[in-house]
C-alpha cells in the first residue's frame, strides 16, 4: 500500500474570485474534511448576500466588453486554460480524491471529462454560426443571429467538484457570457484551482466569478434581476422546488439536473463476465455516489421456463456478491484502491439508514456493507464496504429512493415488459442500460424507456461532451441540456433579422 504524494499540504483558506481579485468572505468558515482520513484540508467561507451581488455587478459589468470580444479571442483563453489543466491534471486529479474521496482513477477520469468540455467549447466559432436565406421575398434576406444574454449563475453537487461545473462554464464564457459559479460547500477546493488557472489564462476580470457557500448565495443569484440563467446540478427536491420554481417565477433560462434511480436489465444472453464487470462500476464507482449509478439491477428472464430463470437469478446474483465482496475499499490517494469513502459521516449514515430499511422490509442482505473492510489502516467514519440485497420487489423503498451509495438492489423481473413497467413506476429518469447481444431488443428497449440516458452493454451511460447530458421525469426541469450544441443554445438568444435595400 503506497499513497500517492497529498498535494494538500496545509489547511487551506478557500477564497472568493470576483472581478478579478481574490477576497476573505466575511462569512462564516466551515471545515472542508478528507473523508478517507478526516483530516481538515480546507475552510470554505459561507459567503453572504453582499459578496454575491457583488459578484454580479463584476460580471454585468465584464460583459459588455467581454461580448464584444471576437469569438476566437475569447476561444485563446480557453484553450489555455485547457493546456493549464493538463498541465495540472495529476494536481487538479489528487485534489479531488482528498476533497471528495473518490479513488484516483476516478478523479483522473474526472479531470478528463472536465477539460474535454473546455476543448468542444473551444469550437465557438463554428457552434455559435448562426443562418440565413436570401431572397425570402423579392430582394430581401433574412438570418438568425446568435447572441449572449449577459450573466449565468452556476450551481454544482458535491459529487463531481470539478467536473460538473464544466458542463457549462465553459460554453457561457465561449459564447460571450460571463459566470458567477457557487460549487458545493462540501469539496470547493477544485473549483478555487480552476478561477486560479482562468485568471492565468487570461480570462478577463469579472468575467469568471467563484462565490462559496450555501443557500444565500444561490438565493441571491435566484432573486438578482441581472442573472439570465442558472445551471444547477443536484438533488431534485432542491432542483425543482428551488430552482425550477423559482426560475419560472422570475423568468430566468434554467438547466437543472437531478437526482436519480437507475435500473440496468440483464438478459438471459447477455456475456456474464463483461455484465458483471460493467456493474462493478456501475454500482460501486464513486461509492455509488453518482447520478448515473446503478441502484437496481433487473435480472430478467425473457424466454426461459421457470427452472431456468432461477438457475439464471442465481447465477448472476452469486457473480454479482462475488465480485463486489473482492471490491478493495480504501484511501483513494493508494492507486490499488477501487472504492473511496462516502463523502462525509451524515451520508454514510443515511446509506446506513437504506440498509437498515431494507432489511425491515424483508429484502435479503447478501452483502453487509456495513462490515467494513479496509485497504489500510483508516477511521472508518465514512466509510462503507459493497452492499447487496437480493429478493428486493419493486415498492420496496430501497429500490424506490435515490440512496446514493455503494447498495444493491436485485430484482427479479420475470419478463422484458415487466421490467419496462417497474422502470417506468419510478419517478426519476435519469438513466437505464440493458445487457444483452439481442439487437432487436437493445433497439426497443432505447425506444420505450423514459430515461435521458441509454447504455446498451455499458454500465455508466455518461454523455462525451460534444452529446448533451440528457435526463427526463424527476432527473431533469428545462428543455435544453448541459454540455456541447445544446449549452450554446442555452447561453445565446436567436435574433432574427430581415432586411432589404433601397
Ligand atoms: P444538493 O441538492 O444538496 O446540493 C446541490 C447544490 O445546491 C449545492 O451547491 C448546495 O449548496 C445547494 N443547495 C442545497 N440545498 C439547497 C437549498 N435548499 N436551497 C438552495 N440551494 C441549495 O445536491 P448534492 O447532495 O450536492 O448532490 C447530489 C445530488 O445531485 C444527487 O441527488 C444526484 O443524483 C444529483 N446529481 C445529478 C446529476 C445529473 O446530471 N442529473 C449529476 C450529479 C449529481
Amino acid at each position: 500500500m503506497a499513497i500517492l504524494d497529498e498535494p494538500i499540504k496545509e489547511v487551506l483558506k478557500v477564497k472568493n474570485y470576483i472581478n478579478g481579485e481574490w477576497v476573505d468572505s466575511k462569512g462564516k468558515m466551515v471545515d472542508v474534511v478528507n473523508p478517507a482520513n478526516c483530516k481538515v484540508i480546507a475552510k470554505v467561507p459561507i459567503s453572504t448576500t453582499d459578496e454575491i451581488n457583488a459578484a454580479v455587478k463584476a460580471a454585468g459589468e465584464a460583459f459588455p466588453e467581454w461580448r464584444r470580444t471576437p469569438p476566437l479571442a475569447r476561444v485563446r483563453c480557453l484553450l489555455r486554460l485547457g493546456e493549464l489543466m493538463e498541465e495540472h491534471f495529476e494536481e487538479l486529479s489528487r485534489i479531488q480524491t482528498m476533497e471528495h474521496g473518490k479513488t484516483i482513477d476516478e478523479s483522473r477520469g474526472e479531470t478528463r471529462r472536465g477539460i474535454e468540455n473546455v476543448e468542444v467549447a473551444a469550437g465557438i466559432p463554428s457552434l455559435m454560426m448562426g443562418y440565413n436565406l436570401e431572397d425570402i421575398a423579392a430582394g430581401i434576406d433574412e438570418y438568425v443571429i446568435r447572441q449572449p444574454l449577459g450573466v449565468f449563475g452556476i450551481i454544482g453537487p458535491y459529487n463531481f467538484p470539478f467536473m460538473v461545473p464544466l458542463w457549462f462554464a465553459p460554453y457561457a464564457v465561449a459564447t460571450g457570457n460571463c459566470i458567477v459559479l457557487k460549487p458545493s460547500s462540501e469539496d470547493p477546493i477544485s473549483q478555487m484551482k480552476i478561477a486560479e488557472l482562468a485568471e492565468e489564462a487570461g480570462i478577463p476580470a469579472g468575467v469568471w466569478n467563484l462565490v462559496n457557500g450555501g443557500r444565500t448565495v444561490v438565493s441571491g443569484m435566484l432573486d438578482h434581476p441581472d442573472i439570465k440563467g442558472i445551471c444547477f446540478v443536484g438533488s431534485t427536491p432542491v432542483a425543482r422546488d428551488v430552482i425550477y420554481n423559482k426560475c419560472g417565477q422570475t423568468g430566468k433560462r434554467v438547466i437543472a439536473q437531478a437526482g436519480a434511480k437507475n435500473f440496468l436489465l440483464v438478459m438471459p444472453d447477455a456475456n456474464l463476465q463483461n455484465t458483471i464487470a460493467a456493474c462493478m462500476t456501475s454500482f460501486y464507482g464513486n461509492a455509488g455516489q453518482r447520478c448515473l449509478s446503478g441502484a437496481n439491477l433487473l435480472i430478467v428472464g425473457e424466454g426461459l421456463d421457470d427452472r431456468e430463470y432461477e438457475a439464471f437469478c442465481k447465477k448472476i446474483t452469486n457473480a454479482f456478491v462475488d465480485a463486489a465482496s473482492k471490491i478493495r475499499v480504501g484511501y483513494g490517494l493508494d492507486e490499488s484502491v477501487q472504492m473511496g469513502p462516502l463523502r462525509d459521516k451524515e451520508k454514510k449514515e443515511r446509506v446506513v439508514g437504506f440498509i437498515n430499511k431494507g432489511i425491515d422490509e424483508k429484502a435479503k442482505l447478501r452483502l453487509d456493507g456495513r462490515k467494513i473492510k479496509l485497504v489500510g489502516n483508516w477511521p472508518h467514519a465514512c466509510f462503507l464496504s459493497p452492499t447487496v440485497f437480493e429478493d428486493v420487489t419493486p415498492d420496496m423503498t430501497i429500490a424506490k429512493e435515490e440512496i446514493f451509495g455503494p447498495v444493491g438492489s436485485i430484482i427479479k423481473a420475470r419478463k422484458f415488459d415487466d421490467a419496462i413497467d417497474i422502470i417506468h413506476a419510478s419517478p426519476f429518469g435519469n438513466a437505464a442500460a440493458i445487457f444483452t447481444n439481442n439487437g432487436k431488443l437493445a433497439r426497443e428497449f432505447q425506444y420505450r424507456v423514459q430515461c435521458g440516458n441509454i447504455g446498451v452493454n455499458i454500465g455508466i451511460v455518461a454523455p462525451m461532451a460534444f452529446f448533451p447530458f440528457s435526463g427526463m421525469k424527476d432527473s431533469f426541469f428545462g428543455i435544453l441540456h448541459g454540455q456541447g450544441q445544446e449549452s450554446v443554445r442555452f447561453f445565446t438568444e436567436s435574433k432574427v433579422v430581415i432586411q432589404r435595400w433601397f
